[in-house]
């Protein structure tokens, strides 16, 4: 890997390579550059635009190395995670400040999405001394029945740049393990972090052409021309982070293909506060589901909704505390969190203030961009060069309305105002989406009736809408997802074909079914007197 000094004594760029074929590769076609979104001077990473040629060319060699690593035994393989795992552990620091530097989250949070890839080396390299299948009794006498998980071939894994390094990891970990091979496009927010990985990944002993890397644009570019390799019979498997937009088209393609791919896709999560919660609690956490990562998670919570009986304490409470969020360099320890990952989720956060006022909805906090000149007090950035924003809330909003329908992925969130558990579920059930959801409730019996009647795929009780371990599955319904899962070994499922195998040891043709029959005829039915 190449890198060089900037001027103004900015930090180094980073050169991320495209690994097509056995090496890295210079960009046939031009660069692009991801830019630090707390200081857009610092050019952080310059990355390739791939042309169709490359990654067609990256799906080619990954299929001549997947079979060969299918041949190499599962707990191998599992070794190479391992040895992943460690490396991880030994550069978590200095990745998760590159991590924090190129995508803008504050660096505590940066440590915990590496410690999250740590996890999931660690669990999955003990997957591989199992990975079983099952021995299956016959009905048939001297014959045994087994299940294997087989490989699927080639994935393409396409991500999104919020946790760069953990998503990935859920994809490319199992994957791997399970003795396939992974083209991967990685965000074009994230280029410089997807190379560090890459390295690690070599460095753990990978054998090559088993994990091909081809970076640029979705639309357009890298991206769909990976997708495009699925009609052209190239890729057997998709694994896609990112927008329900996006992830529709997908799998649409996939479709077509018969193929089923494993969509992580958006959330609009619902937080629910009843009347006789521990407000102290629900608060803190309805802040940190909100406006952690300046609510640039898929689990971030949308709409808060909360008992009538409760709503102007919370209303005063998180108004108050959101007000005094520490927001600045995503570098400095102590902030609640840093700028916008990219101009796309800034413009669209803007956009939606007139939204919501246009619905009728009305502001109880009013965020803003912050600008030069006007900054808050508690602010540690540079207002001129990232691209910073204090928290908007809004209230009086109407599950009817788009802002309570729509994911925004910044920092903005709703008030929604209901009557008891009924018409909580009903409002927290009120979008299309379903992936994250959280309940605050003292009663034990509410607790019940939420996770039973909640549509989403997770559900906290007492706790915020976001945060995953590795080890439990992870993965929404409706909008938010195609049904599969990451994580656990839940995700072993999207990886593996089961293949069922009979063994007959005895020496002359078995039909099952039909060796079996039973000629007894039964009584009479009454439909018989009908059958002429
Ligand atoms: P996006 O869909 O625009 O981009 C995600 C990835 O897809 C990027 O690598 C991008 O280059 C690529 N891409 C874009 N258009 C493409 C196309 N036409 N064909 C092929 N690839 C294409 O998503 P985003 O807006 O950058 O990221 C935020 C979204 O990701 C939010 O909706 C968020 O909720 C979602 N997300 C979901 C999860 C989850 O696990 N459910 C996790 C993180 C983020």
């Amino acid at each position: 890997m190449d890198s060089r000094d900037q001027a103004n004594g900015l930090p180094r760029t980073l050169l991320a390579p495209n690994i097509v074929g056995d090496r890295a590769r210079k960009p046939a076609s031009g660069a692009f550059a991801r830019r630090n979104p707390a200081n857009r001077d610092d050019i952080v990473t310059l990355a390739p635009e791939s042309t169709r040629e490359e990654v067609r060319e990256a799906c080619e060699t990954a299929r001549r190395a997947q079979r060969e690593w299918a041949r190499t035994p599962a707990p191998r393989r599992a070794q190479v995670i391992g040895r992943l795992g460690k490396l991880l552990s030994e550069q978590k620091e200095r990745l998760s400040r590159f991590v924090s530097r190129e995508m803008g989250k504050p660096v505590r949070e940066a440590r915990g999405s590496v410690q999250e890839a740590i996890d999931t080396a660690e669990f999955f390299q003990s997957e591989g001394r199992r990975l079983y299948g099952q021995t299956v009794p016959s009905e048939l006498p001297n014959k045994e029945l087994f299940t294997y998980r087989r490989p699927i071939g080639v994935c393409g894994v396409i991500t999104a740049g919020n946790f760069p390094i953990a998503v990935p990891s859920w994809k490319l970990v199992p994957a791997l393990l399970c003795g396939n091979s992974v083209v991967w496009k990685p965000s074009e927010d994230a280029p410089g972090t997807a190379a560090l990985f890459y390295e690690l990944w070599k460095r753990a002993g990978l054998p090559d052409g088993v994990l091909q890397v081809v970076h640029g644009r979705g639309a357009g570019g890298a991206g769909e021309f990976l997708i495009e390799e699925i009609d052209a019979g190239h890729i057997d498997k998709v694994s896609f982070t990112g927008s329900t937009h996006v992830g529709r088209k997908i799998g649409e393609v996939c479709g077509r293909n018969l193929q089923v791919p494993s969509l992580e896709l958006g959330g609009k999560n619902p937080l629910v506060i009843l009347a006789d919660a521990d407000l102290e609690l629900a608060v803190e956490g309805a802040l940190w589901a909100s406006f952690g990562t300046a609510g640039q998670r898929c689990t971030s919570a949308g709409n808060i909704i909360v008992d009538k009986r409760v709503m102007p304490l919370v209303e005063r409470e998180l108004a108050r505390r959101a007000a005094q969020l520490k927001i600045g360099d995503p570098l400095d320890e102590s902030v609640s969190y840093g700028p916008f990952i990219n101009e796309r989720f800034l413009e669209r956060w803007i956009a939606q203030r007139a939204t919501g006022l246009d619905d009728g909805a009305e502001i109880l906090l009013d965020g803003r961009r912050i600008a030069k000149g006007e900054e808050p007090p508690n602010f540690s950035g540079d207002a001129e060069r990232g691209l910073y924003a204090t928290p908007r809330i809004f209230k009086n909003v109407k599950m009817s309305m788009r802002i309570a329908q729509e994911e925004c992925f910044g920092p903005t969130v709703n008030l929604v105002e209901v009557d008891g558990i009924e018409a909580a579920l009903e409002a927290a059930n009120g979008t299309p989406y379903g992936l994250s959801s959280a309940v605050y409730t003292r009663d034990a019996s509410l607790m019940l009736r939420f996770k039973e009647e909640i549509r989403a795929g997770m559900t906290s009780v007492n706790n915020s809408t976001t945060g995953a371990e590795a080890h439990l599955p992870f993965g929404g319904n409706g909008w938010s997802g195609n049904g599969t899962r990451e994580s656990g070994i839940w995700v072993l499922d999207s990886y593996t074909r089961w293949q069922a195998v009979n063994v007959d040891l005895a020496g002359k043709l078995q039909k099952a079914q039909i060796d079996l029959v039973d000629t007894r005829e039964g009584e009479p039915l009454a439909l018989d007197e009908f059958v002429t």
